[in-house]
């Protein structure tokens, strides 16, 4: 871990932080609309904050006029409501108009309790920032931003018929890595990113990858799983779990299944690709996109598209895969890819972005160039043909996930925030 060491004072861990997930809330379901990856970190590492001892609020923009204010998440976890322009889903694209009266929230909300309650602002994808950076200029305190995605990383690597990021998040990200404090990359692909594309200093960034919940997400009897999720013990299931959207590119595994199944026609009676999660960003106008080319290609009954599901039941799914496929154009670092490595199920999965942290390539899983669907079904067909390798993948995968809990996330994080809160904290560089 890079970033800043305090100099001078004491440095302490904060005992309340302000965490801002603006556009969707960690009480909706990860896995369709705008909620994924970010809405699971935002729960987990809160959770773990609050059981060492830092309360954590989190805001977020109020959907509904039936929400209440605050909801207590877990103990020591509250998520507070903020109204911030009209109720209901809002494009997030157009989510800046209303940061002001989303600040004013924050602001009014804090201003119930004595002057110093919140010790430091977390702000999470750039919205957040944005407010953020001027609740803890208010406070006097200092802002911990994470971006999760970036603008100029997704344009540069856009799947085909994706609509490019706005120019108004551009700038909007070029201007909040100017003001943030302290900058959390998941990997260090990520960590060059904030640098090449944002101009970010060496000494504003720390890299944390985030974690699984080892817990919920552990091995299990394959044959258990088929069970409880509903498929014959004989099925290849070839999974895709998140966000339906073109990002994802869950059409390369359809693709690359069809290729599967000219090469092994006799898979067709045991192969089910299982797509498990929501339409997401503009995945939603495209609603028939996956089932039209599934019929087109002729596999449509192979293939079973799943609504979002739980944590728990979605470990199941996992663990009665034989492989789990992420093809995504990019990817900060790739959650789904750990949950199936700690199943004990190998991924498959593009070589892009945190992916390759994520996946250990040859060991518990397999990367690959491109997204040419022949690629991704020459894999597969390996993994299916070659029980042996599959078998030698699958061993290694809970070993990997297992150095990526939450803990270390926590622990690490801990250490920024106690940095960054220190007296006359100083950059690093100013150190040596
Ligand atoms: N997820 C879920 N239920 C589903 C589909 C997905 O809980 O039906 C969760 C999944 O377990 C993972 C997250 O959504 O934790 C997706 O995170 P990831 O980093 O893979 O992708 P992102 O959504 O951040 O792009």
């Amino acid at each position: 871990m890079s970033g800043i060491v305090p100099a001078g004072g004491q440095a302490s861990v904060p005992s309340r932080v302000a965490t801002v997930s603006l556009h969707t809330s960690p009480l909706d379901q990860p896995g369709t609309g705008d909620a994924g990856g970010m809405n699971v970190y935002v729960v987990e590492v809160a959770r773990r904050m609050a059981e060492r001892g830092v309360a954590v609020d989190v805001f977020t923009r109020a959907t509904s006029p039936d929400l209440p204010p605050v909801v207590e998440l877990a103990p020591g976890v509250n998520v507070r409501h903020v109204p911030a322009g009209p109720y209901g889903r809002l494009d997030k694209n157009t989510l800046a108009e209303h940061l002001c009266p989303f600040v004013f929230g924050m602001l009014r909300a804090e201003a119930q309790s004595a002057p110093g309650h919140y010790d430091l602002v977390h702000g999470h994808y750039w919205l957040s920032g944005q407010a953020g950076v001027m609740a803890a200029r208010r406070w006097g305190v200092p802002l911990v931003q994470s971006m999760h995605t970036m603008a100029r990383v997704k344009n540069a690597s856009l799947a085909e018929g994706d609509e490019p990021e706005p120019e108004t998040r551009v700038l909007g990200e070029d201007q909040l890595v100017r003001q943030a404090d302290q900058l959390i990359a998941n990997t260090d692909d990520e960590a060059r990113q904030l640098r090449n594309h944002y101009g970010a200093r060496d000494n504003q960034i720390s890299v944390i990858p985030p974690g699984v919940d080892l817990e919920v997400f552990s091995p299990g009897s394959r044959q258990e799983a088929l069970a409880r999720i509903g498929l014959p013990a004989d099925t290849e299931l070839l999974l895709f779990v998140g966000r339906v959207q073109r990002l994802k590119a869950p059409d390369v595994l359809i693709r690359a299944a069809a290729d599967l199944l000219e090469r092994d026609p006799s898979l067709r009676t045991r192969l089910v690709v299982g797509v498990v999660g929501g339409l997401s960003g503009g995945g939603m106008r495209e609603p028939g996109l996956l089932t039209d080319l599934a019929r087109s290609l002729g596999v449509a009954d192979v293939v079973r598209i799943e609504p979002p599901q739980s944590r728990e039941r979605l470990a199941d799914y996992y663990r009665a895969a034989a492989v789990t496929v992420v093809p995504s154009y990019s990817e900060s670092f790739g959650l789904v890819a750990v949950e199936s490595q700690a199943c004990g199920t190998p991924v498959l999965a593009a070589r892009v972005g945190g992916l390759a942290t994520a996946v250990a390539d040859g060991v518990s899983g397999v990367l690959v160039r491109g997204h040419d669907p022949a690629d991704y079904a020459a894999e597969l067909y390996r993994m299916i043909s070659e029980p042996m390798w599959r078998a030698k993948l699958a061993a290694a995968a809970p070993g990997h996930a297992a150095t990526l809990g939450w803990s270390r996330t926590v622990d690490e994080l801990l250490d920024v925030y106690r940095a960054s809160t220190a007296p006359r904290a100083l950059p690093l560089a100013a150190c040596r």
